[in-house]
């Protein structure tokens, strides 16, 4: 994980609120959706919706199935989630107020590893500019087995050998 969060001038609850009121329709900000965004930006995680769901009602918040794919669609239209596609899997994370970075996804397990490398950006950048194309953001995803998986699956025999 990464430690440090991007200061940001508005909390995800009135960034939210405010992207809300501006629709075309301006829609109402339910108490349920208030309940379900400080539920998710309590705490920086990679998710799905069925996660999410089972967390809530975990901690006593209840939340119909719709409503939640609803807002999530709604939070990542809004600036304050991205999706990250894992296998058959849609994820969700913070956007909003946390710094850019990849990830290195394990298939077996599914655990998220973040990390961010300077010369990464730098290197899709001056690739980008040799296609004379404007590079605004990434979205990198490495997918293998991460090192408990791989020890688990490696036969006892071959890391004797190593
Ligand atoms: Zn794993
Ligand atoms: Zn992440």
């Amino acid at each position: 994980m990464l430690a440090n969060s991007v200061s940001v001038n508005q909390t995800p609850e009135d960034k939210f609120r405010e992207y809300l009121a501006s629709r075309v329709k301006p829609q109402r900000y339910t108490e349920q959706q208030r309940e379900m965004v400080r539920f998710i930006f309590a705490q920086h995680d990679h998710f799905d919706t069925d996660q999410i769901l089972e967390d809530m009602k975990a901690s006593g918040l209840k939340i119909s199935r719709a409503t939640a794919y609803r807002t999530l669609a709604k939070l990542v239209d809004a600036g304050l989630l991205r999706r990250l596609q894992t296998g058959d899997k849609t994820r969700f994370e913070h956007d909003y107020g946390y710094p850019d970075h990849d990830h290195f996804h394990c298939t077996l397990c599914n655990k998220m590893i973040e990390f961010h490398l300077p010369e990464v950006d730098r290197t899709l950048s001056e690739h980008a500019k040799e296609h004379g194309f404007l590079a605004i953001r990434h979205n990198l995803i490495v997918h293998g087995t991460c090192a408990e998986c791989t020890q688990a699956k490696t036969p006892r025999r071959l890391l004797d050998l190593i």
